[in-house]
């Protein structure tokens, strides 16, 4: 239990209409009326929580704010504490002044995401509900938001549990029988416990394969554009930027070689990186952007290579082609300035000539000729209707997959053994290894190490 009462702004440091400041903890009471008074001059009282209290804020008897603050109780709170919200004007420096106050009033400085852990230490929601909150703060499209808001309702604990709860009763079986063989018959048990065995199995697999598409919602997609120099990547980016439908984030981390941009279209969100940015001499141009494309290429989940289909392939886009099938990447050739032939009758370029089948779409980044095309194809490319569209619970989590694939293991493990008429003991083992592994995703097997390294992910005040 904590017993420490925190603080932190819980609304963005911009300027805005309205900020919050967040206290929880045992003091959260004492500290608000320390330097809260309403209109009348009273204070906020501890027994009559959920109301919202109109007043001021002062400090060293001036009102530092006209500010709202609401009050709730443990344990119905987020975090499972006292905790008090101070709505007070929305500008970055009011609210550092508000903290100060509530700071010198009593309360330390949260750290990053101790709310939540407060909220998860005090069995208010489970690690994979903690998770959750995480990546509804961090959603950049609509079906992230709605796979996370459903983890955050116990879509995954729930299924998690359902299934530990399965292993568990096997396993006491098992164990009761090998403490009390009069009582408890363990002839066939194998048998008998195999159909749920592989029922379990399957419930695993299909949970796993979610995470093919989990990711990518989670994440977004992570794409390159790939070409040379002129063939109008940077073209293209400009484009897919100023497709009507996509919207545009500005990214951190653009650097000097290389311009990355998350676009969200529809459902999926793609994280594009052009290397079009190098420019020094001819020569080093290609030599320097080439071996900065394919590193980003290589890391990538989709590859939009861009030929300019003006002009004759050569040597080099033969490497290229060379390269994005060596490595197996997913790619899209785009034959670009497809305006330029069409006034002269021409026809598309042949790809290399070479018997391959390979995904082509004509665009034109002047006329915008087969942009939303692209978009619709990545789009239908990475979505699957029968996750995005049924209540399906999704994996989004890598750390969860990896739990779901170790436990799977375990079980495979069990099956094995009755196969192979192992006597029932043998079973336990494994069977309580899949248990402890699905544990781990809700946080009921608890390593502090893990739970440290999730809550260092959040953002401060949550
Ligand atoms: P990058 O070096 O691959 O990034 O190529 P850019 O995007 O800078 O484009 C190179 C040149 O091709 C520029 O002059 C563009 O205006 C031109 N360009 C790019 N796409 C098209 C297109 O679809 N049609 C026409 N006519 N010109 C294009």
């Amino acid at each position: 239990m904590t017993n420490d009462t925190i603080a932190a702004i819980a609304t963005g440091l911009t300027t805005s209409g309205i900020g919050i400041v967040r206290i929880s903890g045992p003091e959260s009471y004492e500290i608000i009326n320390r330097i809260f008074v309403n209109k009348n001059g009273g204070s906020v009282i501890l027994n009559k929580p959920n109301r919202i209290h109109y007043g001021f804020i002062n400090v060293s008897r001036e009102t530092l704010d006209e500010v709202l603050v609401m009050n709730m109780r443990a344990p119905h709170s987020f975090t499972g504490e006292d905790t008090i919200e101070i709505d007070c004007h929305g500008g970055p420096l009011m609210m550092k002044r508000m903290l100060e106050a509530v700071i010198d009033a009593g309360a330390r400085l949260a750290e990053p995401g101790e709310f939540t852990k407060r909220a998860f230490l005090n069995g208010r929601i489970d690690l994979a509900q903690a998770e959750a909150v995480i990546d509804v703060i961090n959603s950049t499209n609509d079906s992230s938001i709605k796979a996370s808001v459903a983890q955050l309702k116990g879509s995954v604990s729930n299924k998690v549990r359902e299934l530990r709860e399965e292993l568990i009763h096997a396993t006491a079986f098992i164990e009761a029988a090998l403490d009390d063989p009069e009582h408890y018959e363990l002839d066939n048990y194998g048998d008998e416990i195999m159909p749920k065995l592989t029922s379990l199995h399957k419930s695993i697999e299909e949970l796993v394969k979610t995470y093919k598409y989990g990711r990518f919602v989670r994440e977004g997609i992570n794409t390159c554009i790939l070409g040379k120099p002129n063939a109008g990547k940077s073209s293209l980016l400009n484009a897919i930027l100023g497709e009507e439908r996509a919207i545009v984030t500005d990214v951190a981390g653009t650097t000097r070689d290389a311009i990355k941009e998350t676009v969200t279209y529809k459902n999926i969100t793609l994280n594009i990186v052009d290397t079009a940015g190098v420019r020094e001499t001819e020569d080093k141009v290609e030599r320097i952007g080439v071996e900065i494309a394919y590193k980003e290429a290589i890391g990538a989940d989709l590859v939009l290579y861009v030929i300019d289909s003006t002009i004759p392939m050569d040597e080099s886009d033969k490497r290229i082609i060379e390269f994005l099938e060596a490595n197996g990447l997913k790619t899209l050739y785009l034959l670009n300035k497809t305006d330029l032939l069409r006034s002269k009758n021409e026809d598309v370029v042949d790809l290399c000539g070479e018997n391959v089948s390979r995904e082509t779409l004509k665009i034109s980044t002047v006329t915008g000729e087969g942009i939303s095309e692209l978009l619709e194809k990545i789009h239908d490319m990475y979505t699957d209707g029968s996750i995005t569209e049924n209540n399906q619970v999704v994996i989004t989590s890598e750390r969860h997959v990896e739990s779901l694939r170790k436990a799977d293991k375990s079980i495979c493990n069990v099956i094995e053994s009755i196969e192979a008429g192992l006597p029932e003991d043998f079973f336990t083992i494994d069977l309580m290894d899949a248990y402890k592994e699905l544990g781990l995703i809700i946080g009921e097997e608890t390593e502090e190490d893990l739970v440290n390294r999730i809550f260092s992910e959040f953002c401060m005040g949550k």
